[in-house]
């Protein structure tokens, strides 16, 4: 069939399945798609769960690759485990069910493949005289911290490494996803790189048996391809080099891309970061002491400036903006360890060059990565000291163990991805066999899809896009119940015992399968207390009493179990059947107004529309992805209960 059609294509995999469901707003959705492929007209799909939104997109991208010769799409998906479940099950699926041929590929950034040089390199090492086996491998890339600092032998972590080396000789991806049981991040960062220390293919020695380069190649050669948001990030920030050029674009849980994009198209720096070339620095260079005391010592200058200023910049969250100029001491700080980077960089070039080294070398590429890392450094110690530009944001972050960060983000990211990624040319020839009605804009055709989809993120994201908000397949008014109580308001003193009341009532009559969402740990545990007071006999669980993955496993295997839960919880768990007849939310979930960022767009709408136009839509998308919860499959019943009285007195309440 040389022009499948994808409506044609649905009632197939509709067909093929156990117990498929034609439904009309999947059949609505897909139509829509295909239409915007065909017309190259950007469209933003709101499709409730149920729908079958990732067919409903893949099957217009197949048909467009068969109509049209490689017409690609790439599709963005939120995680790296809804990319794994695109890959693994979905797009499979779809292969087996279809007589229809096409290819399709996973691609994840470079961190997340074995680096055969940093392989090369870490074999020599472990190969060394018995007296010399000191690992100096906790070098890794990690930048936010969580990179362990390794310094001393480790015979754990040598252990690790010659597993992990033996595997690296047998595995057809070298991919970390491989791995069922995953290596320490100190292990993992040896044998990989991270963001810029890639010395790119054209200069690797061993760019011919790259596990990445492989990948990219096998991503270049296919008609879908599935990428995550910070790889589309990358690939925005390095100008479209990264992946391969693309007909059509499509954004799953779009409703997340633009906080993803705002975060990746960032720069961070901490003290752990700058301290952290002085080890990479002395891997290389063995007898220059001086230098890695002064990185030390402007790291530590840096730790010391930030905290100074974070003291007196704070709000209760963990965060303090910085608008205007930046304070002295923390310019002083950054321009110091500037210099002592710059040293770093200097003395790494002597050595390098005196070595000798052949230049694709195992050495050489220490060297690559070491100057890499630096160079990396200082572009982002530069971007930081720079002065704000309109759009940007600067704010100091408190993050684990006391590590102050330094960060700079623009919230406005429209333009930035108009001009590199909207407006990016798409394939001569699939180009000119489309139809090209559509906002002539040149690029590729964008489609953004989400559960929970506010019409106006398209505008923000720089699009003009059709809006479709496709309707639920489930029937609300018969399976569903809201449950607005006559409570006091949240900021009044009654209204943490009423939740409990409420909460206590909603247990018993539902025989614990409740889900509860707090908007704050500090409520999430005052709560969880008093209802383990009152209700002695059920089993309660609260998010922090065991790791994530447990809590959802205990929750979904035992439905007389509640849990009290926040933040990943509200978008992060399926729970079909009658283990969840409650979804609780204590408040509606408006975002922290002291937030750096929520702070940064309440002021570019100004403060008489910032309620409206940023807090009350961000709450809306919220609230419905954790009242989603509830409602997963066509037979679910149950109720939803917020308890908030502001959902049914407030005059911003129809937009909620
Ligand atoms: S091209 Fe070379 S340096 Fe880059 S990831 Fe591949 S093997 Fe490593």
């Amino acid at each position: 069939m040389d022009q499948p059609d994808p409506s044609e294509l649905l009632t197939r995999v509709i067909e093929s399945m156990d117990s498929g469901e034609d439904r009309p707003q999947q059949r609505q959705m897909v139509e829509a798609v295909d239409r915007a492929f065909r017309t190259r007209t950007h469209l933003a799909v709101q499709g409730p769960t149920g729908v079958g939104k990732s067919v409903a997109y893949l099957l217009p991208a197949i048909t467009s690759a068969r109509s049209h010769a490689d017409a690609r799409t790439i599709v963005v998906t939120s995680s790296k485990a809804l990319q794994d479940q695109l890959g693994e099950r979905d797009l499979p699926f779809l292969a087996d069910a279809l007589d229809v041929p096409f290819r399709f590929a996973v691609l994840k950034g470079r961190s997340n493949y074995l680096c055969q040089a940093a392989v090369a390199e870490t074999r020599v090492q472990l190969g060394r005289g018995e007296e010399q086996q000191t690992l100096d491998l906790g070098v890794g890339w990690d930048g936010d911290g969580s990179v362990p600092e390794v310094r001393a032998p480790d015979p754990m972590l040598r252990v690790e490494l010659d597993r992990l080396l033996e595997w690296a000789g047998t595995t057809p991806t070298g991919e970390l996803a491989e791995l069922a049981d995953p290596p320490s991040d100190a292990a993992w960062s040896a044998l990989s790189v991270g963001p810029g220390e890639c010395v790119g293919a054209s200069r690797c020695g061993y760019a011919a048996e790259c596990f990445s380069e492989q990948a990219r190649e096998r991503a270049g050669g296919a008609d879908i391809v599935v990428v995550n948001a910070h790889l589309y990030a990358a690939d925005v920030q390095a100008g479209g080099q990264l992946l391969p050029a693309h007909d059509h674009l499509v954004i799953d849980e779009a409703h997340e891309f633009e906080d993803a994009m705002v975060g990746a198209l960032g720069v961070s720096m901490t003290g752990w970061r700058i301290r952290r070339l002085a080890q990479v620095h002395d891997r290389c260079v063995a007898d220059a002491p001086t230098v890695a005391m002064a990185i030390g010592a402007a790291a530590d200058a840096v730790d010391d400036a930030l905290e100074q200023v974070f003291g007196k910049v704070s709000s209760d969250r963990g965060s303090g903006r910085l608008t205007g100029e930046l304070p002295d001491v923390i310019a002083d700080a950054l321009t110091r360890a500037d210099l002592a980077v710059d040293r770093a960089v200097t003395s790494l070039r002597e050595v390098h060059k005196a070595a000798g080294n052949a230049p694709m070398s195992a050495a050489a590429h220490r060297f690559e990565r070491a100057i890499r890392n630096c160079d990396g450094v200082s572009d982002d110690l530069h971007a930081l000291r720079d002065d704000l530009h309109p759009g940007q944001v600067r704010w100091i972050s408190e993050g684990r163990r006391g590590r102050f960060a330094l960060n700079l983000t623009r919230i406005d990211i429209g333009p930035t991805l108009r001009a590199t990624a909207w407006e990016r040319p798409v394939a001569e020839d699939s180009r000119d066999a489309a139809t090209d009605d559509g906002d002539g804009s040149g690029g590729p055709t964008v489609v953004m899809c989400s559960a929970t989809l506010d019409p106006g993120t398209a505008g923000r994201l720089g699009l003009r896009a059709e809006y479709l908000a496709v309707d639920s397949p489930f029937d609300f008014r018969r399976h569903g119940l809201l449950y607005v109580p006559r409570l006091p308001r949240p900021n009044a003193e009654a209204w943490p015992d009423a939740v409990v009341d409420e909460l206590v009532h909603v247990i018993e009559r539902c025989g614990g399968r409740t889900l509860a969402l707090f908007t704050s740990h500090r409520m999430l545990r005052r709560t969880v207390d008093a209802v383990r007071d009152r209700l002695p006999d059920a089993d309660v669980l609260a998010q922090g009493d065991a790791p994530n993955r447990v809590l959802q496993e205990r929750f979904l295997a035992n439905e007389h179990t509640s849990l009290f839960a926040t933040a990943s919880f509200w978008t992060g768990i399926s729970s079909p059947g009658t283990t969840c007849s409650a979804v609780v939310v204590d408040k509606i979930p408006f975002p922290v107004p002291t937030d750096p960022i929520v702070e940064a767009r309440c002021d570019a709408v100004g403060a008489d529309r910032a309620f409206m136009e940023v807090s009350v839509p961000a709450a809306g998308v919220q609230l419905a992805q954790g009242v989603g919860r509830l409602i997963r499959t066509a037979t679910d019943r149950g109720v939803v209960a917020v308890l908030d009285p502001r959902l049914a007195e407030a005059r911003y309440r129809a937009r909620i």
